[in-house]
């Protein structure tokens, strides 16, 4: 996984209407949002306990930490002398650091609403984006076609990739990547995993390949148009200009590039799309539907799936996983092995969805043809626990309740809706929620 569990920066915006902040490495149905990355003169640290629980993440855990801050930062010094980062570097970019103590509220924020997939489409694939998505591609053809050629990742997707991650560069947050991973490396519950975001910030401007007042992002250290970690920046950004450096924030060539690289190395099908809108017939069986399962896109077809839109597929050989995010009554995808790999930029199937359904669009596709239950209320994180507990009580083996819903839980409702003679699609709706509480 190429991050730490972050969803698109390009939705921080989402967090102005009240949605979903928070940091978690899951099973990859859901992702998180960098809340409030944009924001440096946000309100400093609220002195709060976090909400994990974790005991790291308690107000005076929180205060100790912060007090030791230099002397953690100068522990780090031998593992940075073993990356050749020179005595100098270190020296210059620590001794003036302070923690960031309000990365530890965003970090640990508990979200009350989650987005449903129709919500992230709504606000991440507009009229406007795909405007000037269009206006990019134009202005930047040359280095799109050097770009295709070298790394044999289409246009469309990488543009799709700069506009849902930060709006073409306009929204990817303004926090120093150095303080942020410092404070994120000493400084509560995730430290093991941050020091190695920090030693690798370090490295970066050992090489003096983006400026340090250029290497600004979200609270978790994600930077540039197209919002790489600082590791993800290490193994996977090129210096496709040639001056030298490899800047993924300042030089469009090194930023489409890099991001074809990483798609590249995460196993990118040269000339595949990332999967299809398609019909699913209501008498499915929608135990089918699952991301183990793989079949040929024409074994599908026996099946009752069709292309939306009556059209038909031109690779039917291509092996796909069906995906129902809102069940009988919404649309369905076949998603082809592009899918995954743009999964394993952000893992969350909404920002995947946005991403390929963005591509289409900018390559002048027409927006998706079937309709969303938009009437559907989304559940609650509350309420989602409380209908895993539910399940629980049935007899359901879904592990522990933790808010979502991933596989085990999906397989739990099928079963539960088929005891109810209703169509077992998995999906959670309030009134299933509803039939649980009556038992
Ligand atoms: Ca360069």
């Amino acid at each position: 996984m190429r991050r730490f569990g972050l969803l698109a920066a390009g939705l921080i915006l989402l967090t102005a209407v009240g949605a979903y902040a928070g940091v978690r490495k899951d099973d990859g149905t859901t992702g998180s949002i960098p809340a409030g990355a944009g924001n440096v003169s946000a309100p400093p640290w609220s002195g709060q306990s976090g909400a994990s629980g974790d005991p790291t993440m308690t107000a005076d855990a929180i205060r100790a930490a912060a007090a030791n801050f230099h002397r953690c930062l100068d522990g780090l010094w031998p593992a940075a002398s073993r990356r050749k980062v020179s005595r100098e570097t270190f020296v210059e970019a620590t001794r003036h650091l302070t923690p960031d103590l309000r990365i530890m509220d965003l970090m640990d924020a508990q979200p009350e609403f989650t987005k449903s997939f129709w919500d992230y489409l709504d606000i991440l694939v507009t009229d406007q984006r795909i405007d000037d998505g269009r206006a990019l591609l134009d202005r930047y053809a040359r280095t799109f076609d050097a770009v295709e050629k070298a790394y044999g990742v289409d246009r469309y997707t990488l543009t799709a990739i700069w506009g849902v991650e930060t709006n073409y560069g306009t929204l990817g947050g303004h926090r120093p990547v150095l303080r942020s991973t410092a404070t994120l490396a000493c400084v509560g519950r995730r430290q093991a995993y941050f020091r190695n975001e920090f030693l690798a910030t370090l490295e970066i401007l050992q090489h003096k390949d983006v400026p340090e007042s250029e290497l600004v992002g979200s609270w978790a250290g994600a930077f540039g148009p197209t919002q790489f970690m600082p590791t993800a920046f290490q193994r996977y950004a090129v210096d496709f200009d040639g001056d030298g450096r490899r800047d993924v924030v300042g030089s469009v060539p090194d930023m489409l590039a890099s991001t074809a690289n990483n798609l590249k190395k995460d196993g990118w099908v040269t000339g595949q799309t990332w999967g299809y809108e398609v019909v699913v017939p209501a008498t499915f069986d929608f135990r089918l539907a699952d991301r183990q399962r793989w079949m040929p896109i024409s074994d599908w077809m026996r099946l009752g799936i069709v292309r939306a839109g009556g059209r038909s597929f031109p690779n039917p050989s291509a092996r796909a996983y069906l995906m129902v995010p809102a069940g009988v009554q919404g649309p369905g995808f076949l998603m082809l092995e592009n899918f995954r790999v743009i999964m394993r930029y952000n893992p969350a199937e909404a920002y995947a969805l946005a991403i390929g359904h963005l591509a289409d669009r900018l390559r002048g596709g027409g927006p998706l043809v079937q309709h969303w239950p938009r009437y559907e209320r989304v559940l609650t994180r509350a309420e989602r626990f409380e209908l895993q507990e539910h399940l629980v009580r049935q007899g359901y083996d879904i592990g522990e309740p933790d808010g979502h819903v991933g596989g085990r839980t999906r397989a739990a409702i099928r079963d539960f809706q088929a005891r109810l003679g209703q169509v077992p699609d998995g999906f959670a709706s309030s009134q299933l929620l509803q039939e649980l509480r009556a038992r």
